[in-house]
C-alpha cells in the first residue's frame, strides 16, 4: 500500500518504521525541512515532502495518518484534502484518512465532514517525543482504538493496518473512548502531577533533600506520568474536559474518604479498602 503520514514524531516515526518494515511504501508529509530530511535517513520513510510540494505523491495514496498533536489534527487534514481537491479531485473519494490522537469527540465529528474518516488512538507511548524518540515495535501487543463509521471499507483498511503491526483493535464509539482514557490516562497524568506538586510544598529544606536523595522504584512508577510532555499533558484536560473534571471529582471523593479512614483510625476498614484495590488492579494491568 501506498501510505502517507503527516507529523513525524514518536508516534508518527515508530509507525513509520514498522510499515516500511511490512513492504508498505511510506511518504512523509511534513512541514519542516529538516524532518523531512531525517526521516529518510533513519528509515521512518521512502520519500518526504513539505505540505507546499505533496500534490503529485498524494495521488498515489491510499491511506494518511495524521500524527500531529492534538489541535493541529482537523487543520492538516482540511489542507491536505483542499490540496487534493484542487489538483486531483478524483483521488479524493479513494483515500482514506485516519488519526492517532489521544481524545477522539473532538476529532471525529469535525474529521468526518472532510473526508472518508476512522478515527484511531493507538496505546502505546514513551516519555519522549519528536523523531528522535521513534523506535521499531511500539505498537506490538499494545490495544488500539477504532471509532465507527458507516464507511466498512475504510474502516475495514485501518484496522488491517494497525492489526498488522500487533495492535489489539478495539472498536468503540468517540463519548466511550474519552470516558475511558479519562480513568486510565488522563486521570492518572493529573494524580501523578498533583503528587510531584505535593512533594515540593515540603517546608522543610532538609526533609525535602532527604526525600529526593531516598526516592526509589515506587516513587519512579508513581511518578512517571506526571512528569510527561506537559503539553500532552495540556492538551489531554482541554480536549477532554468534562469526561476528566468528572474522573477527578470521583477522585476526591475517594481520597477524602482515605483521609477520613486515617484520620479515624479506621485502620481495618483502611486495610479491607487496600486489599479490594489490589485485586482490582489486576482487571487494569492483565
Ligand atoms: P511528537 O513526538 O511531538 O510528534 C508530533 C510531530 O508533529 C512533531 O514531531 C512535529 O514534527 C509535528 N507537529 C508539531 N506541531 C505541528 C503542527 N502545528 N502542525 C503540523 N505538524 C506539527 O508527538 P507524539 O507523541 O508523536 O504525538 C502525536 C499524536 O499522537 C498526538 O495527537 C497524541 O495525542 C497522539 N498520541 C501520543 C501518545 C504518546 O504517548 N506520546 C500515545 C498515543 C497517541 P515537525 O516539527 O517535524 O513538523
Amino acid at each position: 500500500m501506498n501510505i502517507g503520514i503527516a507529523g513525524l514524531g514518536l508516534i508518527g516515526g515508530s509507525l513509520g518504521l514498522d510499515l516500511r518494515t511490512l513492504g508498505h511504501y511510506v511518504l512523509l508529509i511534513s512541514r519542516s525541512p529538516d524532518t523531512c530530511k531525517q526521516a529518510v535517513a533513519i528509515g521512518a520513510v521512502d520519500a518526504a515532502c513539505q505540505e507546499a510540494s505533496m500534490i503529485p505523491y498524494l495521488s498515489e495514496t491510499d491511506v494518511v495518518f495524521i500524527c500531529t498533536p492534538i489541535p493541529a489534527i482537523v487543520p492538516t487534514i482540511a489542507a491536505i484534502v483542499s490540496a487534493i481537491r484542487n489538483n486531483a479531485p478524483q483521488v479524493l473519494s479513494n483515500t482514506i484518512f485516519t488519526d492517532v490522537g489521544s481524545v477522539k469527540s473532538a476529532i471525529v465529528s469535525e474529521a468526518t465532514k472532510l473526508c472518508r474518516f476512522v478515527g484511531s488512538h493507538p496505546m502505546a507511548g514513551t516519555a519522549f517525543s519528536g523523531i528522535n524518540a521513534a523506535e521499531r515495535n511500539l505498537f506490538n501487543s499494545r490495544p488500539c482504538v477504532i471509532t465507527p463509521s458507516e464507511d466498512r471499507e475504510a474502516m475495514s483498511v485501518v484496522r488491517s493496518l494497525w492489526t498488522s503491526i500487533g495492535m489489539l483493535v478495539y472498536e468503540c464509539d468517540p463519548e466511550a473512548h474519552d470516558r475511558s482514557v479519562a480513568w486510565i490516562s488522563h486521570l492518572p497524568v493529573m494524580v501523578s502531577a498533583a503528587l510531584i506538586l505535593s512533594c515540593q510544598r515540603e517546608s522543610d529544606t532538609g526533609v525535602a533533600q532527604l526525600a529526593q536523595n531516598l526516592a526509589s522504584s515506587g516513587f519512579r512508577d508513581t511518578s512517571r506520568v506526571g512528569g510527561g510532555n506537559p503539553e500532552l499533558g495540556r492538551l489531554m484536560a482541554e480536549y477532554n474536559q468534562t469526561a476528566l473534571l468528572q474522573t477527578l471529582h470521583t477522585y476526591q471523593d475517594v481520597l477524602q474518604s482515605l483521609i477520613s479512614d486515617i484520620e479515624n483510625g479506621n485502620w481495618d476498614a483502611l486495610q479491607v479498602l487496600l486489599e479490594r484495590t489490589q485485586a482490582a488492579r489486576l482487571l487494569y494491568t492483565k
